[in-house]
């Protein structure tokens, strides 16, 4: 075989077989093919698509190319979550243990922030001692002891899925549906869970910028879950406005200590309910009301706290030292009305230039800095209030207007978008 004939004859529109996708991932896995030659088949793939069948040979693999997680040892039903990545999405810190504490096993290993959002690893390392880190024996300890554990993305798991997955970064390739979906899935099906549930973020903030394709990304990965008999559940949601009121690392870990109290914001509400939710009664194979109810009541109760508490501190973090260090300016609205949109991008790009985010995998990131919004989509404000709250390190040239202009206050008050979409399952 040869790599320029399997590249030709993508481009001619015909369809590979499983041994020719095969030989052109594990043949740069060994780099015996060079970047470029890899790009040039991932370009033709990004503009003449796979079919389902050849999505699913990618997908199989980019699997065989790594290690497999077996979590048949663990007797509680097993769920899995994953999200797409947003904007303040530190959905994973809220509904982890709020499952755990329903009596389901939420095995996640998650991975770093890459351009504008960060990833749940860099959140959780905003926590001193937190270990991302573990053999595992300890992952399959904390989860027959906790509940829940959250790791980093194993380096052996979809071995080939992490260096194309930077090839694509690098060239600009990430927006393909069947590259995005064999991405997500290999991952997810080497992670070992039978039940996997997937936030798939829709609007500006996100990578899928419209329901169309959003939905067409869902339907692939859920037929990709049938050919491996995984029960794979998607939730389309929101992400033209940031969720919840924090961005940030460490911020966004106070959102999720305060949300535990009580303190909830109610677009970040509905959706944690929602996904715990669909995680339980899918896992436990009870009714969704029943799940919801279940839910409400563990966040009531305190015993989704006191999960969240138990799940940080057998991995050794200790919430009382944050690495929140920043100073703080507060941004005063110059108008009065209604807020009617906050543009997710814009934001999300203040908060990467405050120094949040990174763009190669190595860059340092600093824990502490972030916005949080006083006022949130909805909001009355009268000229004079505090809009929000910038946290830096390091001055970024005119914050003040960039975090101004993230907001739309209008004079009428205008009916916000649901946060949740659809679920396609
Ligand atoms: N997340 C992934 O893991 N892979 C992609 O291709 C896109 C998002």
């Amino acid at each position: 075989m040869k790599a320029i004939d399997i590249t030709n004859k993508k481009n001619n529109e015909e369809k590979l077989s499983y041994e020719e996708i095969a030989y052109m991932v594990n043949s740069y896995v060994k780099d015996k093919i060079s970047d470029e030659t890899m790009a040039d088949f991932i370009w033709s793939i990004y503009y003449k698509g796979l079919s389902l069948e050849e999505t699913y040979y990618l997908t199989d693999v980019m699997i065989k190319s790594g290690e497999t997680i077996d979590l048949k040892s663990i007797k509680k039903p097993v769920v899995d979550k994953h999200s797409t990545g947003g904007v303040g999405d530190k959905i994973t810190l809220i509904v982890a243990p709020i499952a755990a504490a329903a009596g389901v096993c939420v095995p996640k290993m998650s991975g770093r922030g890459l351009g504008l959002t960060g990833g749940t690893v860099d959140k959780l390392e905003s926590i001193p001692g937190y270990k991302l880190k573990m053999s595992k024996k300890a992952f399959l300890d904390e989860l027959e002891n906790v509940g829940c554990a959250v790791i980093s993305q194993s380096e052996k798991i979809a071995v080939a899925d992490k260096k194309i997955y930077a090839l694509r970064n690098e060239i600009g390739a990430v927006d393909s549906i069947p590259l995005i979906a064999s991405s997500i899935m290999s991952k997810k099906i080497a992670s070992g869970s039978d039940v996997i549930v997937i936030d798939l973020k829709v609007g500006k903030g996100a990578f899928m910028k419209n329901i169309k394709d959003a939905t067409r990304l869902a339907k692939t990965m859920v037929k990709i879950g049938e050919y491996y008999n995984k029960k794979v559940i998607i939730t389309l949601s929101d992400m033209n406005v940031p969720l919840g009121r924090n961005i940030g690392n460490a911020l966004e870990v106070k959102e999720a200590v305060d949300f535990f109290k009580g303190k909830y914001d109610k677009r970040l509400y509905d959706l944690s309910v929602y996904l715990s939710a669909l995680m339980i009664s899918s896992a436990k194979k009870i009714t969704f009301k029943k799940a919801k109810e279940l839910v409400i009541n563990l966040l009531e109760s305190g015993h989704a706290k006191n999960k969240f508490n138990d799940w940080i501190k057998y991995q050794g973090g200790d919430l009382s030292k944050l690495r929140d260090k920043a100073k703080k300016l507060n941004v005063i609205a110059t108008e009065s009305g209604y807020v009617n949109k906050i543009d997710s991008l814009k934001l999300s790009k203040l908060v990467f230039d405050l120094g949040a985010g990174r763009v190669k995998k190595k860059d340092k990131i600093d824990y502490a800095v972030g916005v949080v919004l006083n006022k949130t989509l909805g909001d009355k404000v009268v000229k004079g209030d505090v809009l929000g709250t910038i946290y830096y390190n390091k001055k970024v040239v005119d914050m003040s207007d960039l975090l101004l202009n993230c907001y739309q206050i209008d004079k009428k008050k205008k009916n916000s978008k649901k946060i949740i979409i659809k679920t396609i399952k």
